[in-house]
């Protein structure tokens, strides 16, 4: 038995499923998780110290490379004063300013531990800004796990939500309203029946949980103009995309504007935060300040505003996101060559430094149901046979690729020749 598996065994004894998170517990391709225990640059090595090239960078903040020198160096400083003090530091300041000036559309910004937070805070404050109760969030993009967020579109789909979770009270889901992601026709539709009631939207501007799919021309700017006519606060969800698609997120990329982000991964530069933000009226409704309750006992920790702060600015330097999308570029390209030439249907996506892999026909990806007919059996084998040849990905057919700028011409080659095998492997059959 590998260690792995054994590790796997014993953490089935005390913890759900032996993992902190469902995604880890390999369901999603079969076999037994991989247990790491260190990482370096653009690799992962586990427990039976097999070193892989990794494509899952901790699900995207690792954008540095794991174990960046100067943000461990930032973080042992920090160390020297203590972990935690539960009062205000100067370097949360600092860490504020940093993010209003790389994403203009924040000004001002309220710290939180995960992504999960950050969503659901801003929800909160949404509604409580609006007055309104009902939400649109978009099937197949996901938010964290909060309570109304955890909902899918019921058969009357432009007015009920559903729980797509146990425990999630029918009452909280029916003012979660879900639409197909893309089709800017259904949000008007919605709007112009119930935009009343409507608090916000919440999008991911790529979504990055069905796989990858960029948004449509035009979805992202016709979500803002239909908010605008019916005063509905404009959220973007760039947990995944801030500070990776380009500097300042999809929103720079697209040159779409939003009332309201959130942002995590990046942000904390590997530590757990995340944060929300943006219109100075919107926030102003935020406690103290304001009547909308919100607090975190880790809120702006130390030690992650260190490794946060650290990566931001290191990623901040010309040329950074271009070369980060570059290497995806080559990547994809090279994966497509291989895949034609084993003549496996097989197709990408990508914006800046994240992808998306599809076992498809299909030459545009741009839906939920386009993700859902791709050959998923077929992914689970290229899946095992890349972790075979020494290359890690997301172990889900569901989840967005990350590449860092530790990703070199060596990690290009070995992922090509990995490929290369398991394409051929692939049509053996
Ligand atoms: N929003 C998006 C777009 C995400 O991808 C995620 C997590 N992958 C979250 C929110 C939730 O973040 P966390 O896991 O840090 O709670």
């Amino acid at each position: 038995m590998s260690r792995s598996e054994i590790l796997f065994n014993n953490a089935q004894k005390h913890i759900p499923g032996g993992v902190n998170s469902p995604v880890r517990a390999f369901r999603g391709v079969g076999g037994t998780p991989l247990f790491f225990k260190h990482a370096e640059g653009a690799y992962v090595i586990d427990e039976d110290d097999k070193r892989y090239v990794d494509y899952v960078g901790s699900w995207g903040p690792m954008i540095l490379g794991h174990a960046h020198p100067q943000v461990l160096d930032a973080v042992r400083r920090q160390l020297e004063h203590g972990l935690s003090y539960g009062a205000p530091t100067a370097m949360e300041t600092e860490m504020a300013e940093l993010v209003c000036a790389l994403v203009p559309s924040m000004e001002m910004v309220r710290m939180v531990s995960s992504g999960t937070e950050a969503t659901m805070s801003a929800i909160r404050l949404a509604r409580g800004y609006t007055g309104r109760d009902s939400i649109i969030k978009f099937e197949g993009c996901y938010h964290g796990h909060s309570d109304s967020l955890l909902v899918k579109a019921g058969s009357g789909a432009l007015t009920q939500g559903v729980p797509s979770s146990a425990g999630v009270p029918a009452d909280f889901a029916k003012h979660t309203l879900t639409l197909p992601y893309n089709d800017i026709a259904a949000v008007e539709q919605t709007l112009g029946e119930v935009g009343q009631n409507v608090a916000c939207i919440i999008v991911e501007p790529v979504a990055g949980n069905m796989n990858c799919v960029p948004p449509a021309p035009g979805f992202l700017e016709g979500l803002r103009a239909l908010c605008d006519r019916h005063g509905v606060v404009l959220i973007f969800d760039e947990v995944m995309t801030g500070f990776r698609v380009a500097l300042g997120g999809a929103q720079a990329h697209y040159g779409v504007t939003p009332d309201l982000s959130t942002f995590g991964k990046i942000v904390g530069g590997g530590m757990p935060v995340g944060c929300f933000g943006g219109k100075r009226a919107i926030m102003e409704c935020i406690a103290p300040l304001g009547p909308v309750y919100q607090a975190g006992t880790l809120s702006g920790n130390p030690l992650a505003m260190a490794a946060g702060l650290t990566t931001l600015k290191l990623i901040s330097r010309d040329g950074f996101h271009a070369e980060l999308a570059d290497y995806t570029t080559r990547m994809l390209a090279g994966l497509r060559e291989r895949a034609a030439a084993a003549g496996i249907p097989f197709a990408t996506t990508q914006v800046g430094g994240m992808f998306g892999l599809y076992f498809t026909d299909k030459a545009e990806i741009t839906s939920f149901a386009d993700v859902m007919a791709c050959d998923a059996e077929r992914f689970k084998r290229f899946f095992h046979l890349m972790l075979d040849g020494g290359v890690y990905l997301a172990p889900s057919a569901f989840e967005a690729g990350f590449t860092s700028i530790a990703h070199g011409a060596t990690e290009l080659a070995l992922t090509l020749d990995a490929a290369e095998r398991a394409f051929a492997a692939l049509r053996q059959g």
